[in-house]
């Protein structure tokens, strides 16, 4: 069998997590300081802050840009449900934009007709690693004094070409970035995320509201030789990341750049193989934007039937997946739980179709997203091809 991902953790993460387990500290503490400065480091920004998972790292972020109840926030419905979900943690409505059907990232020339007097955010995803058009969306922003929060889930390791130079995602280019470390994505440790930005008072924010919006840490209480008594001035959340995920994570981190070049260089082989294939859409990486391939999604061919071609690879022992998902399109969104651009009276808007949408609910039912990590050999990856020509054949 074939797995769609399979995450890279060997011996020495294995005796990162024994190390702080015989440490007898193994929640939130000197691990965390250390991953966050390594991770700042490898992404070349100002502040890094762990959390529990990119879901909790985007609530927060948008928390921090000042997200309220009865605001707007501008993203895409096709993404991963979580980037729709944090918008509405904060009480506020999602306003979805429709995506490029090559790169499958928000398309910014429908971004501006988005814009109301209630938006108070953009949050934009680069989509399965792939960088999304930040300096059309970022002058966009910026137009409208609006923050840009970017869903970099995907992107740990992903490039843009950015004033002249080439700079990692994260940076961040935006205003705050938000990453995850679950066993789908580029690094893993079980579940986790973090959050970079160049904004030291959002970072002292992520910190207060990931620890109950408790004044003194723990850690610090623990190492002092005075009695301190924590207040809290604000409601937090309990959003840590424990000592054992980052110690994990900073042995991840040393092997990020291994994997990511393994990752590039299969997504390469596929092209080149499946360019063979009659009618099968690659995807496009646009030439400022390199991407970590943290899925490899091919348009199938026209008329042919998803379901059946995922069920022939999975017959075949190759594990495959359908396109992101939309979540406008799931019962968690009701019509009135969402809005899009320019919505008005004569909308067909519902639960599983918007016509604004178009190029999202069609990635979502014509592609389909090939096995891909940094493990695989060129023999599987060559029956992976073989297999979907034949797939494609029937
Ligand atoms: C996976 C993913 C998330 C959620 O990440 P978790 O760490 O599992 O919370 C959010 N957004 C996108 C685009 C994702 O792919």
């Amino acid at each position: 069998m074939i797995p769609i991902t399979k995450p890279m953790l060997g011996e020495n993460e294995a005796e990162a997590a024994r190390r702080v387990i015989l440490s007898g500290w193994t929640s939130q503490g000197p691990e965390v300081v250390a991953f966050e400065r390594e991770f700042a480091e490898y992404v070349g920004a100002p502040h890094a802050c762990a959390v529990s998972s990119c879901t909790t790292a985007l609530h927060l972020a948008l928390l921090a840009v000042g997200v309220l109840p009865g605001d707007e926030v501008i993203t895409v419905s096709h993404s991963f449900i979580a980037t729709a979900n944090v918008i509405r943690y904060c009480g506020a409505t999602p306003v979805f934009v429709d995506i490029e059907p090559d790169t499958f990232n928000l398309d910014p020339t429908q971004l501006e007709s988005a814009v109301t007097d209630r938006t108070r955010a953009i949050l934009c995803v680069h989509q399965i690693g792939m960088p999304c058009d930040l300096a059309e969306i970022i002058e966009i922003a910026r137009r409208h004094s609006l923050p840009v929060v970017e869903d970099a889930a995907c992107a740990i390791g992903s490039e843009i070409f950015w004033q002249g130079q080439w700079e990692k995602i994260g940076k961040p280019q935006g205003d705050v970035a938000c990453f995850s470390f679950h066993p789908r994505k580029v690094i893993s440790t079980g579940d986790g995320g973090m959050i970079t930005t160049a904004n030291p008072e959002w970072d002292a924010k992520f910190r207060l509201l990931r620890q109950h919006g408790m004044s003194v840490p723990d850690t610090v209480r623990h190492g002092s030789s005075q009695v301190i008594f924590e207040s809290y001035p604000i409601v937090g959340y309990n959003y840590r990341m424990t000592d054992i995920q980052a110690a994990v994570g900073r042995e991840q981190l040393k092997r990020l750049p291994g994997i990511v070049e393994k990752r590039r260089d299969l997504a390469a082989r596929y092209k080149k193989l499946l360019a063979e294939i009659p009618g099968v859409g690659l995807p496009v990486e646009p030439d400022w934007a390199r991407s970590t391939w943290q899925s490899f999604c091919v348009r199938l061919p026209l008329g042919k039937d998803q379901r059946r071609v995922m069920q022939s690879m999975l017959d075949a022992g190759i594990a495959t997946r359908r396109g992101i998902m939309c979540s406008h399109r799931e019962d968690a969104y009701p019509v009135d739980s969402w809005s899009c651009a320019g919505r008005n009276q004569e909308c067909s808007c519902a639960v599983g179709f918007c016509r604004k949408l178009r190029h999202s609910q069609e990635a979502q039912e014509k592609t389909i997203i090939l096995p891909l990590f940094p493990q695989m050999d060129i023999e599987q990856q060559d029956y992976v091809v073989k297999s979907l020509f034949g797939a494609l054949r029937d």
